[in-house]
């Protein structure tokens, strides 16, 4: 197989990479970082997150690995020591794989793609957007931003916002808030709004000074007065640990470890 390697160098030491690419040659794989069918992921969520907008044109013939490297590693199934069991499956498809729609933001001509979210906010001045979901007229928010997630974002970003955390088995789009104004001029929902995996969210409003943030990436020339947010047919391909749950997750992440 042709593997590619993503790195937080930061968290490794300076012989990491060639030690790992030693152990993957000696499993007859070879390393292709322009090319690969399997992509390891040493590091956290940010790495991961960075590793698919590196790779987001061919991004549905790949498969992620991701290896925790002391970080909070949400997407991560795997540490350093599973790694030999992992090169020992490649081949046999013994590997559990699954798929997740990326959230798709038409903004003017771009498009952007999202594994956690995608966020609007005005630094300057209170965000005022009308909201629309499958075309019908939901509210005219104001306050500091909304956002926009995915059901594998919902621990992240839309977690601190109070949002649900969506099992990542249910495909779905969610809506949330960041500090809204509500009183006698403006009313927003207030609550997070969890949509059908079929849903299109459209923001209408000025946006000359909004920034857009997704994922780890930030946006902030967009002029336009539109924005449709809906799930992808790109998806992601992760490799999870047989025993993956959702549940044992939340609770290691962000309850206790033990
Ligand atoms: P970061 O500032 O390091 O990320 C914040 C934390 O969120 C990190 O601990 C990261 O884990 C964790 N994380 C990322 N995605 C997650 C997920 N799906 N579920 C649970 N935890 C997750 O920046 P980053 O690592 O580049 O991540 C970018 C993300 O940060 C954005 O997509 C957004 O969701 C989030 N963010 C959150 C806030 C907030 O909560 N107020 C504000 C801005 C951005 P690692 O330590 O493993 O990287
Ligand atoms: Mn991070």
């Amino acid at each position: 197989m042709k593997i590619g390697l993503f790195i937080k160098y930061e968290v490794v030491d300076s012989s990491f990479e060639e030690k790992v690419s030693n152990v993957i040659c000696s499993f007859g794989h070879e390393i292709d970082n322009l090319n690969p069918e399997y992509v390891f992921v040493f590091g956290g969520d940010g790495t991961f997150l960075k590793s698919v907008q590196k790779y987001i044109e061919h991004i549905s013939s790949i498969k992620f690995v991701c290896f925790n490297k002391g970080k909070v590693g949400f997407f991560s199934s795997f540490v350093e020591e599973d790694l030999n069991d992992v090169l020992s499956k490649l081949n046999s498809l013994e590997l559990k794989v699954n798929s997740y729609r990326l959230l798709e933001s038409k903004i003017g001509e771009e498009t952007l793609y999202s594994v956690n979210e995608t966020r609007i906010e005005n630094p300057f001045h209170t965000l005022l957007a009308e909201v629309y979901i499958d075309g019908i007229y939901l509210e005219t928010f104001r306050g500091n931003g909304l956002v926009v997630s995915t059901s594998l974002g919902s621990t992240a970003y839309n977690k601190s916002l109070s949002g649900a955390c969506v099992s990542k088995e249910i495909e779905a789009i969610q809506l949330n808030e960041i500090a809204p104004i509500n009183n006698c001029l403006y009313t927003s929902l207030k609550n997070p709004l969890v949509l059908p995996s079929n849903s299109h969210i459209v923001f209408k409003g000025d946006f000359s000074n909004i920034v857009i943030g997704y994922d780890h990436l930030v946006k902030s020339d967009f002029n336009g007065k539109e924005i449709e947010f809906f799930l992808s047919d790109k998806v992601i391909n992760v490799v999870n640990k047989s025993d993956d749950n959702y549940i044992k997750k939340l609770k290691e992440t962000f309850i206790d470890r033990r």
